[in-house]
């Protein structure tokens, strides 16, 4: 058999988690099977579809690092890819299934088909379509053509039959057909509505699994006899369980940010939320949840996707983004960090070109301590503005200590008279020094330069303290204030390290006395 996967979304807002994880999924499916993944466009919804909406969810698609083999600006062979460019093939197989009395006309109105719903119910029925005009006659037909109506086309579903959907994931879901409507397939206007279109494009796409949310499992039903009734082999069906929120209903826009777009625009490594993706509702191994797209391809099976529904859990997400993070050489979380910083204005853009060893080492400084890139350049801005905003707890840790002005005083005329050469092409244009914070048994890496390293930074200022009489524990409070306006961050002589001679002693004395 060969293997054709698709994401059909209906291009009406933006792609959301729900989306993405479907998308993900017949992704993996065709690739851990070697076969093909491709992307319809179900547009039929005139009103509701936009071009903005489209751009978005391939936007979506991309950022997550989904590619598809066919579809929108892929090509291929089974397109057009779009459902409002395949009109005709709908009304050729409309006619086919009218011809077949498969499916019939019924000329209603809105207003007579909820009438008949209401008197259904009335009588205790199952409220749907009335069938009145399941039986029409050809003259009746063309009564009310005369009379200027314009029929729909309905399927005509069998009335008593216990049918069996064989479904992937949840196994044989068995549904009486007095359960089920005769279903529009072509509105008044011509336009087909989504369960027929599907049928038809999927059958023409000769897509072999349809893997899609359990939103649809009834409409699995209402497919399958539609392949029935055109003598085709329907594709091996898996509808995948709900995502919840924290609640254990449906996930809502309540509970979390929804669209894919925002998360890139929050600065979420997208190899991390493919990642987190994939695991609401499918489990890589027992002990790990950090897996690559590739070798999640490796042990993809759509069977083994849960029944239950999966929580969706902001905190989990954001660990493994961490760890992404954590993960990521430094050169390649400079690039990716850079735009987020340069659009907060927190490192001015020329520092990433023309001091790239600065913007590394404290681009290192923080990758253990985010977890998302858009939580930067908040955190990193102090490196490189001496005009600090105080936090209240810096502010306040300059304030503790009668002493602090003094001893702000005294370590920075320790730090310019002691040698320690500055660390970084600061504002004497040493452009060519190449810094790199120093490895941990405080030894300058391969090429670093002055200040030279974080160890004898430490001496000099444990020896200062001790000469002032205060306790090395006291003297960092007011320093790491002073250097960075709060009281978190990387250690103390990370920081000095970081900022350099001409920056460290600017800032200490602007709080000296
Ligand atoms: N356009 C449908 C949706 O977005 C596709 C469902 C399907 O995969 O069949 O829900």
């Amino acid at each position: 058999m060969t293997v054709r996967l698709r994401f059909a979304p209906s291009p009406t807002g933006p792609l959301h988690i729900g989306g993405a994880r479907t998308a993900i999924y017949n992704w993996a499916a065709a690739r851990a099977q070697g076969g093909t993944f491709l992307l319809r466009i179900e547009d039929t919804d005139r009103e509701r579809s936009t071009a903005a909406s489209l751009q978005m969810i391939l936007e979506g698609l991309r950022w997550v690092g989904l590619r598809w083999d066919e579809g929108p600006e892929a090509g291929g062979e089974h397109g057009p890819y779009f459902q409002s460019e395949r009109l005709d093939r709908y009304a050729a197989t409309a006619q086919q299934l009218l011809d077949a009395g498969a499916a019939y006309r019924c000329y209603a109105t809105p207003e007579e088909v909820e009438e008949g719903r209401r008197a259904l119910q009335e009588r205790g029925e199952r409220p749907m379509y009335d069938r009145r005009h399941r039986d029409l006659t050809d003259a009746q037909c063309a009564e009310f053509e005369a009379a200027g109506r314009r029929a729909s086309l309905r399927f005509r579903m069998p009335l008593d039959e216990r049918v069996v959907l064989p479904d992937l994931c949840k196994g044989d879901v068995e549904v009486h057909t007095a359960e089920l409507d005769d279903w529009v397939m072509v509105r008044a206007d011509g336009m087909p509505t989504y369960n027929f279109a599907c049928v038809v494009d999927d059958l023409a796409m000769q897509i072999s699994h349809v893997v899609r949310g359990e939103e649809h499992l009834m409409n699995g039903v209402k497919q399958m006899l539609l392949y029935r009734a055109l003598s085709a082999e329907p594709p091996r069906f898996g509808h995948i369980p709900l995502i919840l929120g924290p609640s254990g209903k449906k996930l809502s826009k309540r509970d979390a940010q929804t669209n894919i777009l925002d998360y890139r625009d929050r600065g979420f490594p997208p190899e991390a939320l493919f990642n987190y993706i994939s695991t609401l509702g499918w489990g890589f191994s027992g002990d790990r949840d950090v897996f690559s797209a590739d070798e999640m391809v490796e042990r993809f099976t759509v069977e083994g996707i849960g029944k239950a529904g999966a929580k969706f859990d902001e905190q989990k997400m954001m660990a493994i983004c961490g760890q992404y993070v954590r993960a990521t050489p430094i050169d390649e979380l400079v690039r990716r960090v850079r735009p987020f910083c340069e659009a907060a204005g927190a490192v001015p853009a020329a520092a990433f070109d023309a001091h790239p060893d600065l913007v590394a080492n404290a681009v290192a400084c923080y990758q253990e301590r985010i977890d998302i890139y858009g939580e930067l350049p908040a955190k990193i801005a102090w490196v490189f503005t001496d005009d600090l905003t105080m936090d209240d707890a810096a502010a306040k840790n300059l304030r503790k200590y009668e002493a602090a002005g003094a001893w702000l005083a005294a370590v920075a005329d320790r730090l310019e008279a002691a040698d320690l050469p500055p660390s970084y092409p600061d504002d004497r244009g040493d452009a060519d020094r190449a810094c790199r914070l120093p490895s941990s048994d405080g030894s300058p890496a391969a090429g670093s330069t002055p200040f030279a390293n974080t160890a004898d930074l430490e001496q000099v200022t444990r020896q200062l303290a001790d000469e002032l009489g205060a306790k090395f524990g006291h003297l960092v409070h007011p320093i790491r204030a002073a250097l960075t306006g709060t009281n978190k961050g990387p250690g103390l002589f990370d920081v000095m390290f970081l900022l350099g001679k001409q920056r460290c002693l600017r800032r200490l004395r602007a709080h000296a006395s």
